[in-house]
């Protein structure tokens, strides 16, 4: 599969997107309706935020309590390929946490603040999972320690 940039990959690839509320105390999750999405922001608008700019997903009102702010989550339906760019610095992994074992690889990015967003609506949609980031493959934040430690990058 290819990378998934824009709403119409995303529809294109079959996956689904969920929206969570930014708002810790809620973390609201709905699935988000991809064509109606399109019609109102564009097929061509980026999944990710694209620095320096404002994104759609900024202005996404939570149904539940009214926050102003979703983050964005796609959901594929197959395995996606690893993706060995030497810029994806920051992955976060789910471990099941009775067997300690890899669930998936739930996010490779290489900008900070998309790593710890995908790592919070992890948290919200994987409660069962032990999360972990790592920046070039040192610990930098895990679900059960809550602590960040100061990383380069
Ligand atoms: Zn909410």
């Amino acid at each position: 599969m290819s990378k998934i940039r824009t709403l119409r990959h995303v529809a294109d690839s079959g996956a689904t997107m969920l929206a969570v509320c930014h708002a810790v105390g809620c973390r609201h999750t709905r699935p988000v309706d991809l064509h109606k999405l399109m019609k109102a922001v564009g097929e061509l608008a980026s999944v990710l935020p694209v620095r320096d700019q404002s994104h759609f997903s900024e202005r996404m009102r939570c149904p539940e309590c009214g926050h102003r702010g979703m983050f964005l989550w796609v959901e594929q339906p197959q395995k996606p390929h690893p993706i060995s760019n030497s810029r994806m610095n920051f992955l976060v992994t789910a471990y099941d946490r009775e067997t300690n074992r890899v669930i998936s690889d739930v996010l490779r990015a290489s900008d900070r603040r998309v790593a710890h967003g995908g790592f919070s609506v992890a948290e919200a949609i994987m409660p069962a999972a032990r999360l972990e980031m790592t920046f070039q493959n040192r610990i930098i934040h895990q679900s059960h320690l809550r602590i960040v430690r100061g990383g380069r990058g």
